[in-house]
Formats: structure tokens, sequence, C-alpha cells
């Protein structure tokens, strides 16, 4: 078995177990793969061992592999910030964007979405613990944005993502998914159908799904050290 197959199984059986002690169905948490940095090469590797989900931040570095394993049955996440001369890229190529924070963006890729392919499927990005310096919109602020983004045409919102800083105190972790998992909820009572809260790294995934995560995305301990 490849290096990458077992860590995606040890990964798998993080998630297992998290669930397992938290009641949690494991098939209500989805495991995105963060092949960003690593070739496509490595993608196969965790495609033969069952991975179809794979998240890129770079989004040149990401169309080049989406390219290049165009023979591959994959599904592709864009979770990196995106310059508005990169939206198009990005609309063509992409299943998922995680990282909106902004409507321009949202208009842009709606508008650039090639008809012949199913909507693009969004999560909004939300600075949840509000540092400086960070992508994402205010809490306060997301509700507004969501509204607008579930209007668009060749959009499907799905729901929202957040990047916590790295806290060393594990409890202020699950207090801050905790706060974007209300925050989730909140959005859901006021009408907003979402299925997705892609919260959880390698070294948070499981106060993440302890709080309600419904998707991780984990780079480095599938595929190593960048
Ligand atoms: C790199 C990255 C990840 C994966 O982080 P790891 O700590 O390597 O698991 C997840 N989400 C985003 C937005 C990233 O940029």
């Amino acid at each position: 078995m490849s290096a990458i197959a077992e860590n995606l199984h040890r990964v798998q059986a993080r998630i297992q177990a998290v669930c397992q002690a938290n009641d949690r169905d494991p098939a209500g948490v989805r495991l995105l793969a963060v092949s960003k940095t690593f070739g496509a090469e490595a993608v196969r590797q965790a495609h033969a061992a069952g991975q179809t989900a794979f998240g890129e931040n770079y989004i040149q570095e990401g169309v080049d592999k989406i390219l290049a394993l165009q023979d591959l049955p994959l599904e592709w996440h864009c979770i990196g910030p995106i310059q508005s001369n990169k939206t198009r890229l990005v609309a063509a190529h992409f299943d998922w964007v995680h990282s909106v924070d902004r409507l321009k963006t949202a208009e842009r890729l709606s508008a650039q979405r090639p008809p012949e392919l199913a909507p693009l499927q969004i999560c909004i990005q939300v600075n949840i613990d509000g540092g400086d310096n960070k992508s994402g919109v205010l809490p306060g602020e997301a509700l507004a944005l969501a509204q607008a983004v579930a209007a668009l045409p060749r959009l499907q919102l799905r729901g929202i993502m957040t990047i916590p800083e790295p806290y060393e105190d594990p409890e202020h972790t699950r207090a801050v998914h905790a706060q974007a998992h209300a925050l989730w909820l909140q959005l859901k009572s006021q009408g907003l159908n979402l299925d997705t809260l892609s919260m959880g790294m390698t070294a948070d995934l499981e106060a993440a799904v302890q709080e309600g995560s419904t998707m991780v995305r984990v780079g480095t301990a599938i595929f190593g050290r960048r």
C-alpha cells in the first residue's frame, strides 16, 4: 500500500473515532484531501485509495492538476483566495469554491460559469475569530452575502467555510468551531438551504467534527509536510 493510502486510512479512522465518540454518523462528515503543492501523481495515488474530492489553494496550480487528471472522475474544490483576474479559470474548471468572501467575486463566478457545467457549489468564507489580515467576511456580514450569493443563477450556495487561528488550547479551538456552527444554524434559520459546514484541518479535525463540521479539509496528514 502506498504511504498516501496508509495516511488516508489513518485520517478516515480519526474521523470514524471522533464520530463514534460524539454520536455522529461518519457519512455526515466528508473528507476533502488538500493536495496543494503536491503533484498529480500524489492525487492519483489518493484516488487509487478511494479518495475523490480534492482541494487546491493556488488557482493556476489547481487548474494544471485538473487538466492533467481529466481521465479520473474527481471533484475539485477551490479553497484559496481568488483574485478577480482568476475567476474565469475557477468558474471553468472547479466544482466547488469554499473561499467566496465578496459579492463581486461571486457575481463574476456566476457570470463566467460555462452553461454546459452544473452550477458552481459555493461556501462563504467567514473570518470567524476576527483575525486581522485574514480572508473571509466577518460573522455579522455573512447573512447579507449568503443571501446575495443564493440569488445568483449559476451558483448553488452550500454553506460556510472557516479557518480559525491555530490555538494552543483545544478548548478554545472548540469554542471557535462552536461559534461557526451557531452561525451556520442561524443562516439556515433565515431560510437558506445549507448542508455544508467546511471546517477542520489536520490539527483540529476532531474539534471541528465535535462541533458539527460536515466537511474537513486535510492536507498534511494525507500528503505529508509542505
Ligand atoms: C492548506 C489548507 C488546508 C489543509 O491544511 P493541513 O493543515 O495541511 O491539513 C485546509 N484548508 C485550507 C483553506 C488550506 O489552505
